[in-house]
């Protein structure tokens, strides 16, 4: 079952940079329904009751501890929900999981065992899984009876996942392959009675298989980490590992299929998460302000540290509007496909690549902004492992790093842009008339968009097929397509909101997306005149316009609020 979104289009996946939308084709957190609230509910109920009083045991690895909470978790059917119906689940959409992953941030440890059990671990055997393997694993995977793993990294190969080295040959009475080989950094590895690892058969075709830990495979000793110190991090030993045919995981050769397409909605998953741990450190960082008092004030009354939470608060906002909106846009998707067509859903995901890529990007990145400033507004107290900042600070470091690398999802991005149809349209992309030059949030949006074609069509012209050995020039590129994704994202939240609650009443919202619209266009001017003079043409040094706000101004008034009201509001 697919619930919808009620968002009244499909929108096609990258389709932003050319189309107009309006607000109300997007879906928004306020667009959250009760049954999905509900769940999240549920989910921040068992986070608070059931693993926050355990946090110091799962801290110290004590493994029997967080199998018993995922035990519980699968009761509360918070494993469910991606698993379809048939096999013991709920078969929820993505909005529900995003926002059961939201609350997970509570404990980011636990969040990465639940998460990597949920997403890269449980999802490659809902995707494709044959009928006898989700019949096999689902149900022990939506209970938590099982805990699963994804093992693509290798000690050699890690962003270059493709050059693995474990080897799969065919026994000689052709029953079982035999892995042989090591991955590195598996979450879970030390937890997991189910693995997906990818190995090359006869050293050539890369695949994936369904490896239960009894066929012989062995965890290394736990990682010592900068962060996540609950989560488990092994590297997983496989000598002599046999594995039944039957247990090849989609085709072979085809690994690669199962690899990217699960790492998709990974990134999109960890969005959410990403962003509810910057809303927990904000809001510790607010009271922290309110409570510390220096040169007999507040340090909540010094301007530069009410500048910093409203720059907080925002990106939270900007972030929100870019998750849901492409949470909305792949449920829409969704709920028009077989759920049993492997190949339809494979097709629905997998053309939101670069939304999925830029949430990732973009969320990792603005968590990193919070939890830095957190750390700051604590002073020397967000240095002591005694203040919470310390440890939200070292737990968001992985999130730039996993789910694929910030570097390579910014290659994903125009890369994956100036692939098949979508090339075509932008390559040949003319302007109908003069941009508009009123200075509005509209017209910011179009010139942000605008940015984001003029970019890539000039270095199309020039680099041709050899674009892609430009790394300089695509992370540029990379960098306005997100900004103009995240502009166009947060107008839209707004205008809806606006909509539904009156200007009035959205004054903050307002103030926030013209502080980021202002800011975010003066970033993507400055890549602009570094592309130029890379690129020299009148395109792109026409593609320059600014949003100019007074952003102090915008900034007291959301840091007034927001202080105020002791936490985030939306
Ligand atoms: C806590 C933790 C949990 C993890 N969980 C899992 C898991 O469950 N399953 C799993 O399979 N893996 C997991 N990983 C591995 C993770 O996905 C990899 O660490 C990540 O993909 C990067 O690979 P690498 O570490 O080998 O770095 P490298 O690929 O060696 O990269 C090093 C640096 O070079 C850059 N770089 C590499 N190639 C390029 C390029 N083409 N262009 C530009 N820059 C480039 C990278 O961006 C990075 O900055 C986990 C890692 C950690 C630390």
């Amino acid at each position: 079952m697919s619930t919808s979104t009620q968002t009244s289009n499909l929108v096609a996946g990258g389709s932003f940079l050319l189309e107009d939308r309006q607000a109300s084709e997007v879906f928004t957190r306020e667009d959250i329904s009760k049954a999905q609230q509900m769940i999240g509910q549920v989910a921040e109920e068992f986070m608070r009751r059931e693993v926050m009083p355990k946090a110091e045991e799962i801290y110290h690895k004590n493994w029997p501890v967080s199998r018993e909470l995922m035990l519980t978790a699968g009761e509360l059917d918070l494993l469910r929900i991606d698993i379809p119906e048939a096999y013991g689940g709920l078969g929820l959409d993505k909005v529900s999981s995003a926002y059961v992953g939201e609350q997970m941030a509570l404990l980011p440890s636990f969040g990465a065992t639940l998460g990597a059990h949920t997403a890269i671990g449980s999802l490659p055997t809902v995707y494709f899984g044959n009928e006898a393997q989700r019949e096999k694993y689902l149900p022990k995977l939506a209970s938590g009876e099982w805990i699963a793993a994804f093992c693509l990294t290798e000690t050699e190969s890690g962003s270059d996942a493709l050059a693995a080295k474990t080897k799969a040959t065919l026994s000689a009475d052709g029953t079982h392959y035999i892995l042989n080989g090591r991955k590195m950094w598996i979450t879970n590895g030390g937890l997991a009675e189910l693995f997906t690892i990818f190995a090359k058969v006869d050293g050539e075709k890369f695949t994936a298989f369904l490896v239960e830990r009894g066929m012989g495979v062995e965890s290394a000793p736990e990682e010592k980490k900068l962060g996540l110190d609950g989560s488990s991090t092994t590297a997983i030993v496989l000598e002599n590992c046999q594995v039944p045919i039957e247990n090849v995981l989609g085709e072979i050769g085809k690994g690669h299929v199962v690899a990217f397409n699960v790492l998709n909605f990974g990134r999109l998953k960890l969005g959410s998460r990403n962003l509810g741990q910057a809303k927990l450190a904000l809001n510790t960082a607010i009271s922290y302000a309110k409570d510390r008092h220096q040169f007999n004030r507040p340090i909540a009354s010094f301007g530069m540290i009410r500048q910093k939470i409203a720059e907080m608060a925002t990106r939270i906002y900007v972030g929100d509007a870019m998750v849901w909106r492409t949470l909305g846009m792949v449920d829409d998707t969704l709920a028009t496909v077989d759920p049993n067509n492997t190949m339809q859903t494979l097709k629905a995901i997998e053309q939101y690549a670069v939304e999925c890529s830029i949430i990732k990007v973009w969320t990792s990145e603005a968590l990193a902004y919070v939890v830095d400033e957190n750390v700051q507004i604590h002073g020397g107290y967000g240095f002591s492992q005694e203040f919470s900042a310390e440890r939200a600070y070292r737990d968001a470091r992985i999130t730039r790093i996993y789910e694929g690398t910030n570097e390579i999802n910014r290659t994903i991005i125009p890369t994956r842009l100036l692939k098949g149809a979508m090339r075509e349209a932008l390559l040949n992309w003319k302007e109908d008339s003069k941009p508009a030059t009123e200075p509005s949030l509209r017209t910011a949006t179009a010139n942000a968009k605008r940015a984001g074609i003029v970019a890539l069509q000039s270095a199309a012209t020039k680099y041709g097929e050899t674009l892609a050995r430009e790394q300089e020039v695509l992370g540029l590129i990379a960098d306005i397509i997100i900004e103009a994704f995240a502009i166009e994202s947060t107008m839209l939240r707004t205008e809806k909101l606006i909509a539904k609650q009156g200007e009035t009443a959205c004054a903050i919202p307002i103030a926030m997306t013209e502080t980021y619209t202002c800011d975010a266009m003066e970033r993507i001017a400055q890549k602009l005149r570094t592309l130029h003079a890379e690129l020299p043409n009148d395109a792109l040094a026409n593609a320059i316009a600014l949003h100019p706000v007074n952003t102090i101004a915008t900034r007291k008034q959301i840091a007034d609020v927001v202080i105020e009201a002791g936490r985030y509001l939306w």
